[in-house]
């Protein structure tokens, strides 16, 4: 299993006893603009604490840079004139904290993912509605579990094959488990796969919808069973099914789906 290190999505920003301020610019986004106003922020004694940059594949882009501002000698009126003299900034506005070193970003809405909006649940939100499922309808509800995951793995293979505009398996396998990593699923690994039989094996350590599952000594995946079925159901071009083998509700050090052809 490869390294992995936690990233903090927080859009809110609590430095108990210090002073925060916020600098949102509109800017072209070329060669040494970060590093301008980083020399810039530098020499005025201004710590930065978060930066945003939204979006990052377009010519122009927002940046929000959090910093603190304590140990600066000027206002953020005067820190905003000096960023306004450089010439690839257009437009620029400071966020003020809510109160003493807390602040937050009301300016970014909404999240988005490949186009297509996202709201952050925490996992004991997810808790509440993937567990709420399995204790009132029991094996109903398991069973509308695995139909969700099965649209949503057909609608994740449309939208990679849309953004990547190629249907390569192997592309899409390697893309659809680093999107499962980095969108906080799990950690996914593929340990088997045969493109004639349309089979394989697939491992997933710290896979949310076990490590939040309410179920002990038995395979506890329903959604995300589903969506592997799904995806792997257009990327072999047949209906697939998809069976979990390992559980870390079971005990195992990971969740393991053996899928074949239904
Ligand atoms: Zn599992």
């Amino acid at each position: 299993m490869r390294t992995h290190l936690p990233i903090y999505l927080d859009r809110v920003i609590f430095e108990k006893d210090r002073e925060v301020s916020g600098f949102l610019f509109r800017a072209e986004n070329r060669i040494g603009v970060i590093s301008q106003v980083a020399d810039l922020f530098y020499e005025e004694n201004l710590r930065i604490i978060h930066m945003t940059l939204s979006p990052v594949h377009q010519k122009y882009g927002w940046f929000l840079v959090y910093v603190d501002v304590t140990e600066c000698q000027k206002t953020s009126e005067e820190i905003v004139e000096k960023l306004k003299k450089f010439d690839f900034i257009q437009e620029i506005k400071t966020i003020k904290p809510i109160e003493k070193g807390l602040i937050a970003d009301s300016f970014f809405f909404p999240p988005t993912t490949n186009n297509e909006w996202v709201v952050i649940f925490r996992s004991s939100v997810l808790d509440g509605l993937f567990n709420i499922l399995r204790e009132r309808l029991k094996e109903a509800g398991n069973r509308q579990l695995y139909l969700e995951g099965y649209k949503v793995g057909i609608d994740a293979f449309d939208s990679y094959v849309r953004l990547l505009g190629e249907t390569d398996k192997e592309l899409l396998i390697r893309f659809g488990v680093e999107i499962l990593i980095s969108n906080g699923w799990g950690v996914g690994e593929v340990t088997e796969v045969s493109f004639e039989k349309a089979e394989g094996t697939f491992r997933v350590y710290n896979l949310f919808e076990c490590q939040i599952a309410k179920v002990e000594n038995k395979c506890a995946s329903q959604f995300f069973r589903g969506a592997l079925a799904g995806f792997c159901s257009k990327l072999f071009n047949r209906p697939m099914k998809c069976i979990e083998t390992k559980c870390i509700r079971k005990g195992d050090n990971y969740c393991e789906f053996h899928i074949s052809p239904k």
